[in-house]
């Protein structure tokens, strides 16, 4: 399968277009290669279907997200068989990155729900106007843990449980900070939830409206402070989160685990949790997208003679056979023995990378043998090697 072309590529715009430059480039583009324009050419419709496919995702920010973050694999694109719209029944795809994160995108809405706030109605004398965007207190913050992963684990995705110390919400008052549910117009807001600053300059007056810090924005404030809490709504605590790692992951890619992060002050919305992978040096691999590299040292008599050697695989080994007359540098490809892909079925290989093993120092009788094959014209890599090379060599270095 040929590579499919870079999304920003195809709309020749750069990794941080705009949602305008975006559209301008589609626009242009789309017009240009549109099928009505050019009736039977087949390069045409390819590329207007290119560009179609490129504005879909990178003008919706979560699906640009997930390309920025796993390229096609993260869109669900790597696998560009089904024709016109790249989505088409892949949801039941158990690689499929949707799925995959689907119950962890899900949560999303978690902050608001079962707030002690929800019958919460402006009482103050601007309470009318601001009554829709009124906040139910700060928001939580946002979180980064970062999780070490080896490529046992990356290999065919793992669910990790994760001790992580965080702001929660107070059990005593369930996050609204107040004893006994009792509440009070905010003073310094006179319960609008917002406080305005004018400001007079030679251009004329502005007004700056934020949200209170009194009440959080909320308009009013807790008549009595829970003493768990001392009303603000939340404590230090520690959580045990779940999180499914799907295969192929990269050092650097990040899950979000919505709502998962720092709880909200007295009910505002929880931020969220973002699990960073890192991935773990291996003892035997150092890995190549999905494929891992295995360097095997070849002694020199068994890559002349051919011998089998056993060679480490992920949770395994196998044994591979080296024909004689292996050079240093040959690759052997195992395949379906390295890392699962991350968007796709079927998994990389693993490459085993002949080396030729040259002993620091050697015996006397080894030496002796050696001296004999020093002599041989079938040793010598002179032999194959260009005739003239030498005189050439001669030419370049004088
Ligand atoms: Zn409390
Ligand atoms: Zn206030």
């Amino acid at each position: 399968m040929a590579q499919k072309q870079d999304y920003y590529d195809i709309l020749g715009v750069g990794r941080t277009a705009s949602t305008d430059d975006l559209k301008k480039a589609y626009r242009k583009l789309a017009m240009q290669h549109h099928p009505d324009k050019n009736a039977g050419n087949k390069a045409a419709e390819e590329k207007f279907k290119d560009i179609s496919e490129a504005y879909e995702v990178l003008s919706d920010d979560n699906k640009r997200r997930r390309y920025d973050q796993f390229g096609h694999a993260g869109v669900g694109t790597s696998a560009a068989s089904e024709g016109g719209n790249p989505y088409a029944g892949r949801s039941g795809d158990v690689n499929d990155i949707f799925s995959a994160f689907s119950d962890l995108f899900g949560t999303g809405a978690g902050g608001f729900g079962g707030s002690p706030f929800d019958d919460a109605t402006g009482t103050g004398a601007s309470g009318g106007r601001t009554r829709g965007t009124r906040r139910r207190g700060m928001p939580g913050s946002d979180m980064k843990i970062k999780l070490k992963l080896t490529l046992e684990e990356i290999a065919v995705g793992v669910e990790k449980t994760l001790k992580v110390k965080k702001i929660k919400t107070c059990e005593t008052c369930s996050g609204s900070g107040s004893k006994n549910g009792e509440y009070e117009t905010c003073k310094t807001c006179s319960g609008s939830g917002e406080v305005r600053q004018v400001s007079k300059t030679m251009f004329g007056q502005f007004v700056n409206i934020s949200a209170c810090p009194t009440c959080g924005g909320d308009g009013r404030v807790v008549k009595n402070k829970c003493e768990t809490c001392n009303g603000d709504g939340r404590v230090a605590g520690e959580a045990t989160i779940k999180v499914n790692i799907p295969a192929g992951v990269s050092e650097g890619n990040y899950i979000p685990l919505k709502g998962q992060g720092n709880a909200g002050q007295r009910g505002g919305p929880a931020g969220d949790l973002l699990v960073v992978i890192e991935e773990a040096a291996h003892k035997y691999f150092t890995r190549h997208g999905d494929d891992i590299i295995y360097d095997l040292q070849l002694s020199f008599p068994d890559a002349v003679l051919g011998t089998k050697s056993e060679v480490p695989t992920l949770g395994g080994s196998a044994l591979v056979e080296i024909i004689p007359g292996t050079p240093s540098g040959k690759i052997i490809r195992l395949q379906g023995k390295g890392l699962g892909h991350l968007n796709s079925y079927g998994k990389g290989d693993l490459l085993v990378r002949m080396n030729l093993y040259v002993p620091a120092r050697v015996s006397g009788h080894d030496r002796e043998m050696l001296r004999e094959l020093q002599k041989s014209e079938n040793m010598s890599p002179r032999k194959t090697g260009d005739k003239n090379f030498f005189e050439k060599a001669k030419d370049i270095f004088g």
